[in-house]
């Protein structure tokens, strides 16, 4: 018998079609369970008050530990005293030197772990030079209604206050928790990678007391607008940072004779220089998608809006297209790969002098899993000139990955649900540093997730001119510290 096979073909393919829409409108995020938080007085005047006092005291950060103006950290100090009265009276305080901050809110039951909730003290100083383009000056803490703007106002002292606030609004609500609350505020986190670390001093103070923390709460993640047009629909994406990357400067160095320039070799120490850069730029590290991203990619898909779900449907099959599309776009290829960063150069210090060494410093991010060591393996392999010299200047490791499965993250998950029921929360990879990755040794569960609204242009304001926060985004932010420290801190 002779079969057509047209409609045979047509009919399979019918038939997949069919198969794939029923996928499609089957992938849908699973129904979130949406609980109710309890009534709250919540003082947003005070926050708002607070928080441009805060930003109004210059606790500027150096490399140079000498060149740091400690006066501010002793008015920053002061100021959280004589702002947060029941604070003051009763949680115990010890500064690690030389302006770490440690309170610790004594629980009923000292058999539990005690839960961290960790901010910095210090922020990036203003570039030198762009002081007029700020709408409002830097640090005047200035509120216009609308925004709190200033040097701090999203990193973080927006995260800082708002846990002080928290913490005083439950010592006002007559709240005792079960297990300890510590504060931990470090007073040097944005000094990368540096050898004096103000929140491993925290650590250390605490381990040598015996403390194992059940969980750390610090930056990272934010809940993000996400509304594209005919593929996602107001929706916000809560990340929530389970893990960071590592940073080191690496210099490599060609040695050469040097000698006049007026007599020049082929090649100087430069020409050589320009080679290593490029078998550097050349040989990037293997990109792949972590579980966790796939986990994110995954909540988002389910997500999306009908037509463009029943291609998103099949995202486990569109992982390698997807990854080669990362890879071309470096904000997307920071989160698949260790990055390899050419950012300086040097030579001979004069036109006419041959370089006798010509040195570039590499600044990697490397993915957790990679150490400082396989950096420097990278690239003793990578480089086809044998004579270079490799020295690390300043590392510190990419963290470990923190488990999904915890009492905190779902605690996490649910507040953010609570707060907002269209958020899509989902674990991530934080690219920047943070002080949390500090307390491993003494805390398997650390989460970095700031619980505020804002966008994407926002948050790349963080550190750049006219950072500042909107007052439309604090009176949840509060909300949340307020029910995480309650929930958390119970039994
Ligand atoms: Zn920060």
């Amino acid at each position: 018998m002779k079969v057509k096979k047209a409609p045979v073909i047509c009919g399979a393919i019918g038939a997949a079609a069919a198969a794939n829409a029923v996928h499609a409108a089957l992938f849908r995020p699973k129904k979130p369970e949406i609980t109710q938080l309890p009534d709250e007085t919540v003082n947003l005047d005070r926050y708002r008050r607070h928080l441009s006092e805060a930003i109004r005291i210059k606790t500027v950060s150096n490399r140079d530990p000498e060149k740091v103006d400690w006066t501010a950290f002793d008015a920053f100090h002061a100021f959280i005293d004589e702002s947060y009265p029941l604070i003051r009276e009763k949680l115990e305080k010890t500064v690690v030197p030389p302006a770490n901050l440690v309170y610790r809110w004594k629980g009923r039951n000292p058999a539990l772990d005690p839960i961290a909730m960790l901010a910095h003290q210090d922020v990036v100083p203003v570039t030198k030079g762009t002081e007029r383009d700020w709408i409002h000056p830097a640090f005047e803490g200035y509120d216009d209604g609308e925004y709190i703007w200033g040097r701090g106002a999203l990193d973080m002292k927006n995260h800082l206050v708002g846990v002080l606030e928290a913490v005083e609004a439950l010592l006002e609500d007559g709240f005792q928790p079960e297990r300890d609350v510590y504060l931990l505020f470090g007073d040097n986190e944005e000094v990368v990678a540096n050898d004096k670390n103000g929140a491993r001093d925290i650590m250390n103070y605490l381990k040598d007391r015996g403390v194992r923390l059940d969980c750390v709460l610090d930056e990272g993640g934010a809940m993000l607008p996400v509304d594209v047009k005919g593929v996602i629909k107001n929706k916000y994406l809560a990340g929530i940072g389970i893990a960071e990357k590592g940073y080191s400067d690496i210099e490599i160095s060609v040695p050469a004779k040097g000698g006049h320039s007026s007599a020049p070799p082929k090649h100087s120490a430069v020409g050589e220089l320009a080679n290593v850069i490029r078998d550097l730029e050349d040989h990037q590290f293997k990109a792949a998608f972590s579980e966790n991203m796939k986990l994110m990619f995954e909540a988002v898909a389910r997500n999306m809006t009908f037509p463009v779900r029943l291609v998103a449907c099949n995202i486990k099959a569109l992982y390698p297209v997807l990854l080669q599309i990362c890879k071309l776009i470096p904000p997307a290829a920071c989160m698949v790969r260790t990055t390899t960063g050419v950012t300086m150069t040097q030579g001979s210090p004069a036109a006419n002098v041959l370089p006798q060494r010509a040195t570039v410093t590499v600044n990697f991010r490397a993915m957790p899993g990679t150490t400082t060591e396989d950096l420097v393996a990278h690239i003793k392999k990578v480089v086809h000139n044998k004579e270079v010299e490799v020295n690390v200047l300043n590392s510190k490791e990419a963290s470990r990955f923190s488990p999904l499965d915890s009492r905190a993250f779902k605690i996490i998950e649910r507040l953010c649900l609570a707060i907002e029921p269209n958020s899509i929360v989902a674990p991530y990879l934080v690219m920047g540093g943070t002080d949390a990755c500090n307390y491993e040794p003494i805390c398997e569960n650390i989460y970095r997730y700031g619980p505020f609204r804002a966008d994407a242009a926002l948050m790349m304001l963080c550190h750049g001119t006219n950072e500042r926060i909107p007052v439309s985004c604090m009176e949840d932010g509060l909300r949340f510290f307020k029910n995480f420290i309650r929930e958390a801190s119970a039994e």
